[in-house]
């Protein structure tokens, strides 16, 4: 029997009413014949409060614990939605990660998955079983202790699952009905999107497009799964949403494709430390042993044989950084003045295929920020995208400012 994945986010399971919706979709897929894995997340603000509780009890909590605790929103939802489908006479069975089992790698709080074994569950299809519902964002640890994927991991379970048992599709059931050239909440003129490439989709979604996680599109791209973005809100059809596929498959390009932003960056800058060869990486691997996700990097002129580093991490991992640097200070390891946080800053990226045969995207952005008196603060680019770390009081504006600079309430 073919088989589907349908992955449900929160605001689709936000509450009863929601999860029989949801279920009702489920039901229509079995009754068209398909064997179906379902991938539900918490319940919205489930997961926040949550982590709000491990914060308030424990700043630099333990990673094994906050993982014992975050992923339980998804149980919850797994056994409703498990129940709601009996209710509706489809046979229906849940399954926490352990059971399945998802097994990952041990780094709680941001495991990777390293093998789904299908037995269990073919087993139970075996049987008759209808639909296989799965709580997401979790696994379990080579130790035997609960692990999660990182914040939106469920649609990395969806498109995981997807691969392991050969799914003709992973539908990604959210809150918008699909990919958007931007974060369709910040800017009224953005356009949904028929197809993007995954090359894309990955950029956007590591610059903070959230509408899906970064390793769900990695793997997509990797295990070559029909990856599919839409509403739980509308109705079903076939050519619904955003189809996430190989850039071959797409006819109409624009240079950018869409602007992603993220707003919880800080930026970093370590005052006066000495400029000799092995500075970086006396720096940067201790950040990398405490777990800090390096993201921007500068460094300054060098004066009188000392200069200024400067780098940006995600916000909540400052006091982690912090730490982590006045520790090697501490050790002599490396010298600085000072460690001066700025916290108040946000990304915002340009991502397109095309720039890698197109001159002047950088130029057309830096104009479009001047024009709007934005001020620029980091600069990166790659082949595909160009980020610039600006003050977060400035980020809406720039996304709009940039959205429409490139004309993209448009298509091509
Ligand atoms: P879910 O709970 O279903 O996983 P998320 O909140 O994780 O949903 O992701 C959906 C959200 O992603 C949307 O509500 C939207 O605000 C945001 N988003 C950011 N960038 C984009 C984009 N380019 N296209 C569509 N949605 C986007
Ligand atoms: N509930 C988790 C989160 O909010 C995982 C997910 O929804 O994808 O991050
Ligand atoms: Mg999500």
């Amino acid at each position: 029997m073919p088989r589907l994945v349908m992955k449900f986010g929160g605001t689709s399971v936000a509450n009863l009413d929601r999860i029989r919706r949801a279920a009702k979709r489920v039901g229509v897929e079995v009754a068209n014949g398909y064997e179906v894995i379902v991938i539900v997340s918490a319940m919205s603000g489930k997961t926040n409060e949550l982590v709000g509780w491990v914060d308030e009890i424990s700043p630099l909590y333990d990673a094994r614990e906050y993982d014992a605790v975050v992923s339980s929103g998804e149980n919850v939802t797994a056994g409703l939605m498990a129940l709601t489908l009996q209710e509706m006479d489809v046979p229906a069975r849940s399954w926490q990660g352990w059971q399945v089992p998802l097994k990952t790698t041990d780094a709680h709080g941001q495991a990777r998955i390293e093998e789904i074994p299908t037995e269990n569950l073919d087993a139970k299809f075996n049987e008759g079983m209808k639909v296989a519902v799965v709580a997401g964002f979790q696994g379990i640890s080579p130790e035997g202790r609960i692990t999660t994927l990182g914040r939106g991991g469920s649609d990395t379970t969806a498109v995981a699952f997807a691969a392991a048992f050969g799914a003709e599709r992973c539908d990604i059931y959210t809150d918008v009905d699909g990919v958007y050239t931007t974060d369709p909440r910040i800017e009224d003129k953005a356009r949904k999107l028929d197809k993007i490439a995954f090359e894309e989709m990955l950029e956007l979604a590591s610059l903070g497009a959230k509408v899906l996680q970064t390793r769900s599109v990695e793997l997509a791209m990797r295990y070559n799964v029909r990856l599919r973005v839409l509403s739980s809100f509308e109705e079903m059809s076939d050519t619904a949403g955003t189809l996430v596929c190989a850039e071959e498959d797409i006819v109409e390009k624009n240079v950018v494709a869409g602007v992603a932003y993220s707003r919880d960056e800080a930026k970093m800058t370590l005052i006066s430390v000495a400029d000799r060869p092995g500075i970086a990486a006396a720096i940067f691997g201790p950040l990398a042993e405490a777990g800090v996700n390096v993201d921007m990097i500068v460094q300054n002129i060098s004066e009188e044989g000392r200069t200024d580093m400067t780098f940006s991490c995600p916000v909540d991992q400052v006091a982690r950084a912090e730490k982590a640097m006045h520790a090697t200070k501490e050790a002599g390891e490396v010298n600085f003045h000072d460690l001066v946080a700025d916290t108040d800053v946000a990304k915002v990226s340009v991502v397109g295929i095309g720039m890698r045969s197109h001159a002047g995207v950088a130029a057309q952005m830096f104009k479009a920020l001047k024009d709007d008196g934005i001020n620029i603060k980091v600069i990166t680019t790659s082949e595909i995208k160009i980020s610039v770390l600006i003050d977060r009081k400035y980020m809406e504006l720039a996304v709009q400012a940039l959205h429409d600079s490139f004309g993209l309430e448009k298509a091509a």
